[in-house]
């Protein structure tokens, strides 16, 4: 073997390929330089997916005539002098590479004025070599061209992708650059037609309606909590919207869009027992936290972070969320017709309801007592907390139609409850009650059951022992790779064991941030209902009355443990309006 010196050129090339991978990464340093460039507005055109071409224009502060022949060069910046500077770094760059990687392998064009200059300048690089520079006139802020991406090293260009899934990724990531800065007005044009523009205007519901269109805008709720050291705010949808990809699940830190696959699963975790599984929600939070509490600079492209202290990161996004679902009430409206909005009430159409209670604020407060009622802090919030006691009899069951709905009357609102969901999330309150509090009794097994498992699988069996005995199991190891279960609680026996110890394995390794008991009750006691419910389809009159009463003194009653709605709604008001009665 002998050993070489790579040129300058070679050692370019190669640290060019890990800041721009492909022509969406061009796009995200670029804008990225013009946020920091405290832009009001930034306009995007690319064409064939950004490889033949990719401008991006920004209004921001431009660039000093004694600075512009430096940009070009590897490592250098305007925003870190020292070492010490990146702990508390809140520019999106820092590394000085972007623009000399991007014009090592490419053709570049940069056109910058500063406000108190009369001039431009406008420069032109090829392969990160300066072929003209001079004076011209333009407009303040910058202009930045690139043209024929890696035209210089073919061996990139064979790994991009169609022009049209090139283009796909930038659409995606400039999306999320808008969604992070709603204050700034983003145009995105492809191949000359506008694909996207956002007004600037710092509303950030408007920027999600313009990307994700009116069902998950009229659907969104306020997330806003305040720690010592972060912030967590923005919104996430009603369980009501899901896919089943992660692609709606957006945050944001400091301002940055980044991937952390931890944050997911807070954020998943936090909508956990709402949603089906599968199923992952709609978010778009920032989380603000103090610089010196993260690491931005993980890998060259910084889409990566890392936190001081990740768990306690995660459980603050997972409760933030927790607490906006809670104290949000998320009974679906019945959609009238296809142009009447669907609407959900928010605290404030609840205020007339809860009179003479008094509500103005979605906002959860950590340290203020929610004003309508002086108990607990953080306290469920729900439309049935609004029924005083006198008025209960106001509640009329009217009767049950296909079968499976029953209609019930309360003062101007028709609710619509599905029996089986609400039937279903009774009972797990119950079960989960019961296993909660130990209070459980316990059925032997005819015939002990032994359920194999993997070493992984033992482990993590044998740490939940403990808690599966305190909650009427009997259940020890019997070899190096099984257990064997000999009785189970007594809402239990119906079901199949072996299923249900590999369930709760599955479940406990879900959801990172529950803690272990909890999951166990929740996996457990979501197994048990399914058990109670089978084949228990006919319910009298009499039962229903005590459905709804059940299910007016549970925290949440509004959706079955898998997340299905358990009651909609349709207000008098919406009834008029279908007849035409008022307009
Ligand atoms: P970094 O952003 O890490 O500093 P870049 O290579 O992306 O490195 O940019 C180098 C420098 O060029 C920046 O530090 C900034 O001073 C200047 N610059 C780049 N783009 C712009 C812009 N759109 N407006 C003003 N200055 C810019
Ligand atoms: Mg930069």
């Amino acid at each position: 073997m002998s050993i070489n010196i790579l040129d300058n050129e070679t050692i370019n090339k190669i640290a060019a390929g890990e800041v721009v991978e492909r022509p969406s990464a061009v796009v995200k340093e670029l804008i990225e330089n013009s946020i920091d460039a405290e832009s009001t507005a930034i306009t995007i055109d690319i064409k064939d997916g950004g490889i033949s071409f990719i401008r991006v224009t920004d209004d921001g502060c431009g660039i000093t005539d004694e600075d512009l022949p430096y940009v070009f060069q590897r490592h250098c910046t305007s925003k870190l002098k020292k070492i010490e500077d990146l702990d508390i770094i809140t520019t999106l760059g820092f590394r000085g590479e972007a623009l000399s990687s991007i014009s090592v392998v490419s053709q570049v064009e940069i056109i910058t004025k500063r406000k108190e200059n009369a001039l431009g300048k406008r420069m032109y690089l090829e392969a990160g070599k300066v072929i003209e520079d001079e004076y011209i006139g333009s407009a303040d802020g910058t202009t930045v061209v690139v043209k024929n991406l890696f035209f210089n090293t073919p061996a990139r260009k064979k790994f991009l992708k169609s022009n049209s899934s090139e283009a796909a990724q930038i659409i995606n990531i400039v999306e999320k650059i808008a969604l992070a800065h709603p204050e700034i007005s983003i145009k995105l044009y492809v191949n000359g037609k506008l694909r996207l523009s956002t007004s600037g205007n710092n509303k950030l519901k408007d920027v999600i309606y313009t990307i994700y269109g009116k069902e998950i805008a009229q659907n969104l709720i306020s997330v806003d909590m305040e720690f010592y050291n972060m912030k967590i705010r923005g919104y996430i949808a009603s369980p009501l919207i899901s896919k089943n990809s992660r692609s709606l699940e957006n945050y944001f830190v400091n301002g940055r869009y980044i991937k952390n696959y931890g944050i997911n699963n807070a954020i998943e975790s936090g909508f956990f027992g709402r949603m089906m599984t599968g199923q992952f929600p709609f978010s778009c939070i920032y989380i603000d936290i103090a610089p010196d509490m993260i690491n931005v600079n993980i890998h060259p492209a910084k889409m990566e972070i890392r936190f001081n202290n990740e768990t306690e990161l995660f459980n603050i996004i997972s409760d933030s969320i927790k607490e906006a679902l809670r104290t949000s009430d998320i009974i679906p409206d019945i959609k009238v017709n296809d142009n009447q909005e669907i609407k959900f009430k928010d605290y404030n159409s609840m205020v007339s309801f809860a009179e003479p209670f008094e509500f103005n604020s979605r906002k959860f407060e950590i340290e203020d007592k929610p004003k309508y009622k002086t108990e607990s802090i953080g306290k469920q919030i729900n439309i049935f907390d609004y029924v005083p006691k006198e008025k209960e009899k106001n509640i009329k069951i009217l009767g049950q139609v296909f079968g499976t709905y029953w209609l019930i009357e309360f003062e101007e609102t028709l609710f619509i409850m599905d029996q089986h969901a609400a039937h279903e999330k009774v009972l797990f309150e119950k079960f989960l009650l019961e296993f909660k509090s130990k209070n459980i009794a316990t059925q032997e097994l005819l015939i002990p059951i032994q359920v194999n498992l993997n070493s992984i699988e033992l482990d993590k069996v044998l740490k939940l022992i403990p808690e599966l005995l305190s909650i009427g199991f009997d259940i020890e190891q019997y070899s190096n790779n099984s257990i064997i279960v000999r009785a189970v609680p007594y809402n239990m026996y119906k079901l199949n064991i072996k299923e249900l110890v590999e369930d709760i394995i599955k479940d406990i390794s879900l959801d990172k941030s529950l803690s272990t008991n909890e999951k166990i009750y929740i996996s457990i006691a979501t197994k048990a209902c399914k058990a109670a419910i089978k084949g228990n389809n006919i319910i009298s009159e009499e039962e229903i009355k005590t459905l709804v009463k059940e299910m007016l003194e549970l925290d949440n009653p509004y959706q079955c443990p898998h997340g299905r709605p358990t009651v909609i709604r349709m207000t008098k008001r919406e009834l008029e309006v279908k007849f035409a009665r008022i307009v």
